[in-house]
């Protein structure tokens, strides 16, 4: 038996399979939730989320979690379901439009590079007036 955390509400909980859900969200439905949505879009690629929603009796909010999950994607340019994080341009799946992914890709290298390259200059500050004088105050406190 092994502790997971749950997917859905990150709760730890053990189980002997590959249970991937606590029981409580297993309960909630949100394992057979996923699976009409996914069924339903499968059966019907076109469809919008409202749509989806109606036919499936799932909530627009966890249709929304299944899509920034990844897990399912609404084929409908039309419909602006899910917007970019970065630029807000409407996206299909995801968090981030493919030329902002890109980008972030990037900017997290540079960020990286750019942490490395002060850690490699980094020096213990000199020690200034200010700290110099807390120091020999405590001093003078301690006698
Ligand atoms: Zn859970
Ligand atoms: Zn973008």
């Amino acid at each position: 038996m092994g502790l997971v955390n749950c997917r859905e509400c990150g709760r730890l909980f053990g189980t002997e399979s590959d249970e991937t859900l606590c029981s409580r969200c297993r309960e909630s439905g949100y394992e057979s939730d996923f699976k009409k949505v996914r069924d339903y879009l499968y059966a019907n690629p076109g469809a919008d989320i409202e749509e989806v929603s109606e036919a499936t009796e799932v909530e627009r909010p966890r249709i929304m979690k299944f899509l920034r999950e990844e897990r399912i994607e609404i084929v409908d340019e039309e419909n602006v379901l899910l917007n970019c994080s970065r630029c807000g341009k409407s996206i299909k799946t995801g968090r981030y439009c493919a030329s902002c992914e890109a980008e972030v890709k990037k900017e997290l290298s540079g960020a990286l590079d750019t942490m490395k390259k002060i850690n490699g200059k980094f020096q213990k500050p000199a020690a200034t007036k200010k700290t110099t004088e807390i120091y020999t105050r405590n001093i003078g406190d301690k006698k």
